[in-house]
């Protein structure tokens, strides 16, 4: 494996999630802290002209509303506070990424979710493919949790979470968490002075579990070290390196590249992450029976395609996980399927070109994509 470097340079690390805390995008008056978010996007238009695709996941929308609104406890004394001060908040940061972001040639563009959305597999892979679709069309992402419809018990609470889970969607490389601390110590460096700092972290265990704190230092946001190593958990989990940084100075994301000081928690090998998540997680649906040639094609990495399908067995949504077996019954792999288990059974056999025609909708040219596959 490739280790990567400081910065995650981008010829590396393709695609990066970028997550900004409440503390760095607000300050304690309630205001944008707008010179500094200039120069994050300063860095992250640099990276973008290096070739790297961005995705920002963005707080600052209940600490920004609550200040709008007068509300005590920075907005989070109860839940209706939360999602009023969501609400009126989220629409202020909009409008600042999108020009700051406009200011450095850079389309933006808002995607707001919900814990339910990327738990539940369909609407998990429609925002996976959003996210392909507006990397590929050279926007950058500004995410959030929909804060003001998402409700206690199916709440991320934390961005950090959040931005683990974007990164899997997207299947980032990276992903960046900007804070108010600049990384992982073996202790509270603010009340122990033996701390020591945690640079390079290749198995979350549970002494590195230990090392958390919980809570928010800055009382702003929610995140503290605990959410953040839940977070690397989430990210190393789906094949996905997590860095935490400080954000508390300008141009943070050079500093950093510059020899900066930042704790890397290091990526499972993909394959058995995501081996691991298919297996482990989901309820097999059904069952697609596919041709000698496909065999060959998915045991070289490829994803199935619909012509490569002799039959369908079981009922199954899409999004639904599905058994792939070989002309003689083994089973070769397990995927998410693009289809239905009724649309999978009219295109078996069939080339991506008549597609179309029998199901009257513009296809999805795979029926397992290879990114959402493992082979068994
Ligand atoms: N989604 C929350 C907001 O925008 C932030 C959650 C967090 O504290 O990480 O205000």
């Amino acid at each position: 494996m490739t280790h990567p470097l400081p910065g995650f340079p981008p010829p590396q690390i393709r695609r990066l999630v970028i997550k900004i805390g409440s503390a760095l995008l607000v300050d304690p008056a309630g205001q944008v802290r707008e010179d500094w978010l200039r120069t994050l996007v300063a860095d992250i238009a640099a990276r973008k002209a290096a070739g790297q695709q961005i995705i920002i996941v963005s707080s600052g929308a209940i600490a920004l509303g609550a200040r709008r609104l007068n509300l005590p406890k920075g907005g989070r004394g109860s839940l209706e506070d939360a999602q009023a001060a969501a609400a009126t908040g989220q629409i202020a940061l909009s409008q600042c990424w999108a020009s700051l972001l406009h200011a450095q040639g850079i389309t933006a563009a808002q995607m707001l979710v919900t814990l339910d959305d990327l738990e539940h597999r369909r609407r998990y892979l429609n925002a996976s493919a959003t996210l392909d679709r507006l990397m590929a069309l050279d926007v950058v992402p500004v995410v959030n949790e929909n804060d003001s419809v998402a409700t206690a018990e199916i709440r991320f609470g934390d961005n950090d979470r959040l931005a683990a889970r974007i990164g899997q969607a997207a299947r980032a490389d990276a992903v960046v968490l900007l804070s108010d601390v600049d990384g992982l110590y073996s202790a509270n460096p603010h009340v122990d002075a033996n701390a020591m700092f945690i640079e390079r972290i290749e198995t979350i265990d549970a002494r590195i579990m230990a090392m958390a704190d919980g809570g928010s230092a800055s009382g702003m946001g929610s995140g503290g070290m605990t959410s953040k190593i839940e977070a690397a958990k989430i990210a190393t989990g789906a094949g996905t390196h997590l860095a935490i940084i400080s954000g508390k100075i300008d141009a943070p994301l050079s500093h950093w590249e510059q020899g900066g000081r930042g704790s890397i928690f290091l990526a499972a090998p993909v394959r058995r992450a995501r081996k691991g998540w298919l297996a482990g997680r989901l309820t097999v649906r059904g069952r697609i029976t596919v041709d000698a040639g496909a065999e060959r094609a998915l045991s070289k990495g490829n994803s199935l395609l619909p012509a490569g399908v002799a039959q369908v067995d079981g009922v199954f949504a899409r999004g639904d996980v599905v058994d792939i077996l070989a002309p003689d019954g083994r089973v070769i792999a397990r995927g998410l399927s693009e289809y239905d288990s009724t649309d999978a059974a009219k295109i078996a056999g069939r080339r991506s070109e008549d597609i179309a025609a029998l199901l009257g909708t513009m296809p999805r040219s795979v029926l397992v994509h290879r990114d959402h596959m493992a082979l068994v």
